[in-house]
Order: C-alpha cells, then sequence, then structure tokens
C-alpha cells in the first residue's frame, strides 16, 4: 500500500453529485481528489443512459423550487463555461388525474412560486381532441399540465464535463479506485482504496446505489432501498416526437404506474421509462442487466394506449439505479459525529437535475462550514422527528 497523499478535499463517488461537488471544490481552488470505482461517465450505476428530465414546478414539493432556479443557472453556467449543449428546454407534458400526485403537485409549486404552466383540464381535451397533443391519446378525465421551462439533460456529458473541467482548474481524478474504508478524527480523515491511502482536511461521500457500504455507521440514517430500472429506446412512426419539430418530455400518471420519456433526439427513436415499480436490489455489483418480460409489459402497454405512433417493441434497454429514502427525499448533510464529513444520498430517482447545485451546496458547506442554498429540509434530522 502507497501511503498517504495529503489533499485538502476528497470527494468519493464521482458519478452525478460527486462530479459536480469536485467540479465546485476545484473551480473555488481547493486541492481536491476524486476518486471513483469506474471512468468518469460510466453506466453501472444512476446518471447514464443519454437524458434525464429537468423540471420547475416541482410536484414532488414545492421547497425544491428555489435549488431548481439555482440548477438551471448553474447548468447554464457549465455550459459557458465548456462550450458545450448539456440542457435542452423543450417543454415538458404532465398527465394524470387532477387529484393525482403529478398534476396537483405541479400546480400547487408553480402556484407557490409563480412558476408559467399551461393548464389544461380534461373538458378542454374533450372538446379539442388528439389535436392538442399530437402524437399521444390523453385518457379520458386525465388533466394535463404543460411546463415550458422542462426539458432534459445530456447525463453522461454532464458528468463528463464537472470532471474535466475539475482537472483543468488543477484537481486530480482517479477511476479504477475502489475505495474499502474511511476514517476521521474531525481534523483529517483518511480514504483507503484497494492499494492506496489518502489524506486529506474533508470528506464529501457521494456513493450513489452503494451508500450503504460507505454510509452505514451515520446515526440516524434510515435504510435505503436500492432498486433495479430499466430505460427502453423505442421506433417512432411519426416524426411528432421530434424535438425539431417541437417534441416535448412527457410524463403519464397511470392507473398502472408512472411513465415518463423524452422526444425524439435523433428523428427515428426516442426514450422512455417507467418511475413507479422496480425490483429491490441487495447488491448493486450483481445487477441483472438483461431485459425482462417483466420489463417490457408495462411499457409496451403505456405505448399502446396512449402513444400509438411509438412502436412498442423495445429496441434498446439499459439497466439503472434508484436508490431511495423512506420518504422519497433526498438527505443532504454533515456527519453526526464528524464535522469535516459530508454526503450525499438517496436521490430516490428523481437527483439528477440537482447535481449542479447540490454539488454547489456540498462544496460550501466542506469550504465554508455552510451554504445560502436551502437545503435544511434534506437533512438527516427529518427521520428523527
Ligand atoms: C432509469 C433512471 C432514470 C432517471 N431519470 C431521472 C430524470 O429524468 N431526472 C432526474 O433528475 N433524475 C433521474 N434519475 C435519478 C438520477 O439519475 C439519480 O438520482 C442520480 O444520477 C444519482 O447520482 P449519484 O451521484 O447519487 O449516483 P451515481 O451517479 O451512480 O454515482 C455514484 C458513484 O459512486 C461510485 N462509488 C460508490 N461506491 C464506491 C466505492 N466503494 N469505491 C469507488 N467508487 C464508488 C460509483 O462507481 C458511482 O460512480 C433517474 C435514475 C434512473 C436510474
Amino acid at each position: 500500500m502507497t501511503m498517504n497523499k495529503r489533499f485538502e478535499s476528497i470527494v468519493v463517488g464521482t458519478g452525478g453529485f460527486g462530479s459536480s461537488c469536485f467540479y465546485h471544490l476545484a473551480t473555488r481552488g481547493v486541492r481536491v481528489l476524486g476518486l471513483d470505482r469506474f471512468p468518469a461517465g460510466h453506466a453501472q450505476g444512476s446518471s447514464h443512459g443519454d437524458t434525464r428530465i429537468i423540471r420547475q414546478a416541482y410536484f414532488e414539493h414545492p421547497d425544491y423550487v428555489p435549488l431548481l432556479r439555482r440548477a438551471y443557472d448553474q447548468w447554464r453556467e457549465l455550459e459557458a463555461w465548456s462550450g458545450r449543449e448539456l440542457m435542452k428546454i423543450c417543454g415538458l407534458i404532465l398527465a394524470g388525474p387532477p387529484a393525482g400526485e403529478a398534476v396537483a403537485g405541479t400546480r400547487l409549486a408553480a402556484k407557490t412560486h409563480n412558476l408559467e404552466l399551461h393548464d389544461v383540464s380534461s373538458a378542454d381535451l374533450a372538446r379539442e381532441g388528439e389535436r392538442r397533443f399530437p402524437g399521444f391519446r390523453v385518457p379520458d378525465g386525465f388533466d394535463v399540465v404543460v411546463e415550458p421551462t422542462g426539458g432534459y439533460l445530456q447525463v453522461e456529458d454532464c458528468v463528463r464535463t464537472h470532471i474535466e473541467l475539475a482537472c483543468k482548474a488543477g484537481a486530480e481524478h482517479q477511476s479504477e479506485a475502489t475505495i474499502v474504508g474511511w476514517e476521521s478524527d474531525g481534523r483529517t480523515v483518511r480514504v483507503r482504496t484497494e492499494s492506496d491511502e489518502y489524506e486529506a482536511a474533508s470528506l464529501i461521500l457521494t456513493p450513489g446505489a452503494w451508500a450503504d457500504h460507505l454510509l452505514n455507521d451515520i446515526a440516524g440514517m434510515p435504510t435505503l432501498h436500492v432498486l433495479r430500472k430499466t430505460m427502453h429506446w423505442h421506433q417512432v412512426r411519426s416524426s411528432v416526437y421530434d424535438v425539431a419539430s417541437g417534441g416535448q418530455g412527457f410524463l403519464f400518471e397511470m392507473p398502472y404506474g408512472a411513465f415518463y420519456g423524452f422526444p425524439s433526439l435523433d428523428g427515428s427513436t426516442l426514450k422512455l421509462a417507467e418511475h413507479s415499480g422496480g425490483e429491490a436490489l441487495t447488491d448493486p455489483l450483481l445487477v441483472d442487466r438483461s431485459l425482462r418480460i417483466s420489463d417490457t409489459k408495462p411499457i409496451g402497454r403505456f405505448l399502446n394506449e396512449v402513444m400509438p405512433d411509438v412502436d412498442p417493441q423495445t429496441g434498446r434497454h439499459s439497466v439503472c439505479m434508484y436508490t431511495v429514502t423512506p420518504d422519497g427525499h433526498f438527505i443532504v448533510d454533515r456527519h453526526s459525529e464528524y464535522d469535516n464529513v459530508f454526503f450525499g444520498a438517496g436521490f430516490s430517482g428523481h437527483g439528477f437535475k440537482f447535481t449542479s447545485v447540490i454539488g454547489e451546496a456540498l462544496a460550501a458547506l466542506a469550504i465554508d462550514g455552510s451554504t445560502d442554498q436551502p437545503i435544511d429540509f434534506l437533512g438527516l434530522s427529518r427521520f428523527q422527528s
């Protein structure tokens, strides 16, 4: 074992959240080391599969909206620094029963924060038929809300860009580094990989689906459930879904599950997935990456009922993981015992859009001891009350 290269800060797990934190630490002048078992932009965790939805009228809770405003600014800043297009605003259609989580929650968040939303009732839809949303057969009794500021992020490019710009700013990044343990005395942290040991003044842990292995000694940490999820790419039979011709993202809250997807980026396929459901996993490294009938059946049913111009047969697929907290909200906090250890975990299948801002907040906690970002509602203490 080679010993003790010293840094000001170490980030363990440079996927979605860790790569952003790594970038923010480096660009604030911190001598930082980023460590990950896999290469930047890999497909073994939770941040791959081309795209992630971004939206502002957040049905999960209106308290996320101020963070989302900052997240959008941070994505635009990253695009400006890198010269790459990472975020595309194309609009997002959310459809479901008027009292359901998606429609009612989106309306509440938009009203609370005065966000633009186009509201289409089931009565309007009955009058206008399929003309209003070409390519979609909206079920009877559903309301639709359209968020014009919704869109998508190019997920792997976001991760790689954060890491590349951090390294340009002087940070050190190592992939193929599996962390086997860490300890802290409150002032210095020691991180052990299979072959090396490193020291730093602070440590940020963002291990995604592997949170159990690295965060399990934190007092008050709830059990996080890791779920196997599949993404599906399907052929389109019409240009109505093309992003270049005004195709939008979508989310439908059906009686048998929630389904969401993206416009066609290449004019011939589009990606969609089921947000609900998912098999619980015990070891993220051993997830079954084959395509099962139980994955394709609900997707095929949804396409047959709602998107008649999409081939219901899955072409390509990819397996990914959600790491879910008991209340479905993230956990971002300082370690209960060590003031110099911070972590982000349990992003519950809706975290990627926030990586830009949560990375900034975690970096500020490590550097300044506090952050201006309103993240208190994501603290561990909520599980104690
Ligand atoms: C199918 C699917 C669709 C989704 N859709 C959306 C969406 O549309 N919009 C949205 O906002 N969010 C979405 N999400 C959620 C979002 O993608 C995740 O919340 C987010 O990517 C999680 O990032 P993370 O940094 O926690 O995990 P990851 O990106 O997986 O990063 C964790 C990293 O830690 C590393 N690591 C862990 N343990 C160790 C160790 N011991 N040693 C070394 N390295 C280690 C891993 O290798 C990995 O790189 C989706 C998720 C999935 C699975």
